[in-house]
């Protein structure tokens, strides 16, 4: 088969079964990294000149991209008809510097300087400060971490939907099952009840875009039960981004022979909290999110 025709089958594809037949063999593996590779340069080329030198000022700075372009990179570039018409770039206070000097180079400019709170879209406590930078009809969100590692304001989101990065050199999602199957998790402790059923920008965007918040007996499905505690995708499971419940992917090809960390990521442990996913004890019906991390 023709690679141009494997190329437009991947378009179909979510991104674990990408993985899965990346891991046929190494061949398969360098179609599927140079497929995605790709497909993020195509998304980065729309805000800056060069996707290499975002790549690279993301890489000297520790930031990762979070929000609607990391999310369209584990959906089928197929099912992704809304585009991606601004960037959420996380980054840490130690040097965010550098890469506003970097985007200022580009052309943007700084429409705004936010502390953390402001937006309904980032109450986050790991968030220090938000700064939003525009060039024409392009739009790129800073967003400064409370902490030495950019990714904890990441872990601290109300949604399953949004718990997914992209860095200079791979790829992470914290609930890949979940969001591959257009479902995600709320954590009303977290997000105001207003704002999960109300049109706040928090929920009710990917609500257009088809995900959905399933119920109890939803989570429960023929095929995939749910034993609390025991199921990755389980609100109430003590969580950590290496576990066999989340998706990491290496994208460098050169570096194709195994899939293992080796960005030298510090270790992240959470739970999402929320919800409990047995009937019962109305008075204790939510439990709260926690985060531990080395920065802490
Ligand atoms: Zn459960």
């Amino acid at each position: 088969m023709a690679l141009e025709v494997i190329t437009h089958i991947f378009t179909f594809m979510p991104i674990a079964n990408l993985m899965e037949f990346a891991s046929m063999c190494r061949t398969h593996r360098i179609w599927v990294l140079q497929y995605i590779n790709q497909r993020k340069d195509n998304h980065l080329a729309k805000f800056v000149t060069s996707p290499t030198y975002l790549l690279h000022a993301m890489r000297i700075t520790s930031s990762v991209i979070s929000g609607s372009f990391a999310l369209a990179m584990l959906l089928p570039a197929a099912d992704v008809a809304w585009g991606v018409a601004d960037l959420d770039i996380y980054t840490n206070f130690k040097s965010y510097h550098r890469l506003i000097i970097y985007l200022l180079r580009e052309g943007y400019t700084i429409r705004s300087t936010t502390r953390r709170h402001s937006p309904v879209c980032y109450s986050n406590s790991a968030i220090r400060k938000v700064m939003t930078l525009d060039k024409q009809t392009r739009s790129i969100d800073v967003i400064i971490s409370a902490f030495k590692d950019s990714t904890i304001p990441i872990f601290h989101f109300h949604s399953t939907i949004v718990m997914n990065y992209v860095s200079a050199d791979s790829l992470f999602s914290a609930y890949p099952r979940l969001t591959s199957q257009y479902r995600a998790l709320v954590n009303p402790l977290s997000l105001p009840q207003s704002h999960v059923n109300g049109p706040s920008c928090a929920m009710e965007k990917y609500r257009h875009r088809g995900f959905r918040i399933p119920t109890w007996s939803e989570r429960n499905t023929p095929g995939d039960p749910h034993t609390c505690e025991n199921n990755m995708s389980c609100p109430r499971q003590i969580r950590a981004t290496h576990d066999r419940g989340s998706l990491r992917l290496e994208l460098d090809i050169a570096n194709v022979t195994d899939t293992a960390d080796n960005e030298g990521n510090k270790v992240v442990l959470w739970r999402f909290g929320g919800e409990r996913c047995v009937d019962g004890n109305q008075e204790d019906i939510y439990m709260e999110p926690y985060i531990i991390h080395e920065d802490m």
